[in-house]
């Protein structure tokens, strides 16, 4: 990929990019309505990314049903929605300029091996480079290979960053993460890597995302570095938590999301603590609500913090 290629859009551009691995539950609501509102108050755009790049975990059907949910909701993006699963050949593209630059070799480590190596302090096994010398001897007549990013043996692995809400960040990504996987071994092309290509691609200046993509951001400014892609902004909203403390997410059984918006939607606001209208009369309608929303939204309004939990209702389908 060349710098070149994509011209930096002068206008706001933000996303969403949800993984059709379930349908939509409050913890997605409240990324996707912090993305949309960002981009809407600044008068920029609002762009819509299917994240269906890891085939064994898409659920059939989920991707429609998440755009039918965000309809319902309100919600209107711009331009047509990317796939991630039809984009093998420009993630390929990148791959190979990587290959090119020297900063790629192959890893024939199984998950297994790696589940003896140290984990880093955002709760994942740190890669102890067994690879990166050339596959060893005593493992050369293994077939499935992943591709791995030689991290740069000088500071320049030291990633830092400001959030927009969480502040100063910096990761010491060879220390904390390690070479981290572009290719698996059975040939699906990493989240890391499809993200950033697609950012780039999509011309995005803005992220507005769950803040347990927090860790996952280092590695993507150091991705659009190698790639010679702009970075955008980044802020990372709490993330919705069960009273277990635990990700709303399909492993946790979150509650998909009601039929009735409206609600939802001002829980999500809520959430976020944004404004509410003058004399706090809540919105009647979900066009009410959208047109207070994109004047009113306000990342110094915004919790500072990681995670919240989620309100009574929207956190599991045993409780809601
Ligand atoms: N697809 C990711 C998810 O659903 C979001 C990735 C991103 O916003 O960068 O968690």
């Amino acid at each position: 990929m060349n710098a070149g290629a994509i011209p930096a859009p002068a206008r706001h551009r933000g996303r969403f990019a949800p993984s059709p691995t379930g349908p939509l539950h409050f913890g997605s609501l409240v990324a996707a309505l912090a993305s949309a509102c960002d981009a809407r108050h600044a008068g920029g755009e609002w762009l819509l990314r299917i994240e269906d790049v890891d085939l064994p975990r898409n659920r059939p059907g989920a991707d429609a049903a998440i755009l039918r949910a965000l309809e319902r909701f309100g919600f209107a993006w711009d331009g047509p929605v990317l796939r991630q699963s039809a984009r093998a050949d420009v993630y390929g593209d990148a791959l190979r300029s990587l290959q090119r630059q020297g900063e790629v070799y192959p890893c024939v480590c199984t998950r297994r091996e790696l589940e003896a190596a140290a984990l880093g302090p955002g709760g994942e096994r740190i890669y102890p480079g067994t690879c990166r010398q050339g596959i060893p001897a005593a493992l050369a007549g293994r077939t499935a290979r992943a591709q791995r990013l030689a991290l740069a043996g000088d500071t320049g692995a030291c990633i830092e960053f400001r959030d927009r809400l969480q502040g100063r960040q910096r990761q010491d990504l060879r220390a904390e993460v390690g070479d981290f996987v572009l290719r698996r071994a059975d040939g699906l092309f990493a989240y890391q890597l499809a993200v950033v290509v697609d950012d780039a691609a999509q011309g995005v200046t803005h992220v507005v995302r769950g803040a347990d993509l927090l860790s996952s951001t280092a590695r993507q400014i150091y991705l659009q570095r190698r790639l010679q892609v702009a970075t955008p902004a980044y802020l990372h909203v709490p993330v919705a938590v069960n009273a277990d403390g635990a990700k709303l997410s399909k492993q946790t059984l979150a509650a998909p999301l009601p039929a009735d918006a409206l609600p939802a939607l001002r829980a999500a606001w809520r959430f976020l603590d944004q404004p509410l209208p003058q004399g706090s009369a809540e919105p009647a309608s979900v066009a009410e609500f959208w047109q207070h929303a994109i004047a009113a939204w306000s990342v110094a309004r915004l919790p500072p913090t990681l995670q919240l939990p989620a309100p009574a209702g929207f956190a599991s389908r045993a409780a809601g």
